[in-house]
């Protein structure tokens, strides 16, 4: 037999250590146990910032392919069982993650196979399959310099995320009706966000410190009242609450908002007042990007009207938030509720009883 080379100890080390510590193993943990894969710039490829896991590997790809091919013996040697994990991006199309730059399907399969100890109980083998195929949460990038939306070409957004063909805004990904959570509490954050459908981590980049740091979460409107609700009792929530309600009241555009439900209300007779009157607010808040500020928005145009009732809708009173959730692509999700949207739009265009 060969004497083991220097890096298959390493390989080795580095696969037996993951196996210890997670009861499984990855092509990926083995890479970033050698150090070839920083854990920053797995975020990154993670986040969608990266094209495939090969454009921030720290060698080139060739001796990637080395360490695979000894874990690879490696693995047959212990006797691991395989189990496919799915890899999704923290994207809002949750597109699945790329390794390799040739995106060869044989190789790809191999990096996405982890692997058990074959004595695992069956409950615990599927757990830990769950677990981490489990969709990641979405994230949104504050923008360090302005940026151009592939999806409607605005210049003026000053939160984006990634999809596969570049920076969008957050009012084409479907993210605009969602408020900011700054970071700092940690008690109203953990149950803001189990309150709310839909949420998205929000970083920044750091240049100095050269990595992507948490700012805040953003989730929907009730779920931070609900979750101030639950934290009342403490000085700090009720100031917090104070500022954001004086930032409303600053960016609200009176006059048109009360026009703009005014025109809801002639268009769809049958929508609470309540719900016009929210619409309104949301989409014609300033500098919000929203529907309610364009050029057709203003004049009070029918279609932007309609848009601006759709999106609620879709937001409110359809599953479209989980969907998203739960990994579901936008189109997708979209076709699945179109249906639930008009039945609520024909029930509002008739007049209340
Ligand atoms: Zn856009």
């Amino acid at each position: 037999m060969q004497p083991a080379s220097k890096l298959e100890r390493r390989v080795v080390h580095a696969a037996e250590q993951a196996l210890e510590r997670h009861s499984h193993v990855s092509p990926l943990d083995v890479l970033i146990g050698l150090g070839w894969a920083p854990p920053g710039l797995v975020t990154d490829w993670k986040q969608g910032r990266a094209p495939h896991l090969e454009a921030i590997a720290a060698v080139p790809a060739d001796r990637l392919t080395d360490a695979l091919e000894i874990f690879r013996r490696w693995v047959a040697g212990r006797g691991l069982r395989p189990s496919e994990v799915e890899y999704l991006a923290a994207t809002r199309d949750r597109h699945p993650l790329r390794f390799t730059a040739s995106n060869d399907p044989e190789r790809e399969r191999a990096y996405r196979t982890h692997w058990m100890p074959a004595d695992l109980p069956e409950s615990q083998r599927e757990r830990l399959t769950a677990q981490q195929s489990k969709p990641p949460d979405l994230v949104v990038m504050q923008a360090v310099r302005p940026f151009t939306c592939t999806g409607c070409g605005q210049t003026e957004a000053e939160l984006l995320t990634m999809e596969s063909d570049g920076p969008i805004c957050l009012v084409c990904a479907d993210l605009d009706h969602l408020i900011f959570l700054p970071a700092g509490d940690a008690a109203l954050t953990r149950r803001a966000k189990k309150a709310s459908r839909l949420s998205a981590v929000v970083v920044r980049f750091n240049r100095s410190r050269k990595r992507h740091e948490r700012q805040g979460l953003l989730v929907e409107q009730a779920a931070i009242e609900q979750a101030e609700q639950e934290c009342l009792s403490d000085e700090d929530a009720r100031a917090r609450r104070r500022d954001r309600d004086r930032e409303r009241r600053e960016a609200a555009d009176e006059t048109f908002q009360q026009r703009l439900a005014e025109q809801i209300t002639a268009m769809y007779p049958g929508c609470p007042p309540t719900r016009a009157a929210a619409i309104s607010e949301h989409t014609g808040t300033r500098g919000s990007g929203r529907v309610g500020r364009s050029a057709a928005g203003r004049a009070l145009d029918p279609d932007a009207v309609r848009r601006a009732v759709v999106a609620s809708v879709r937001h409110e009173d359809t599953p479209y938030d989980e969907l998203l959730m739960a990994g579901v692509p936008r189109d997708e999700a979209r076709t699945q509720i179109r249906d639930d949207i008009d039945r609520v739009l024909e029930l509002w265009q008739r007049r209340r009883p």
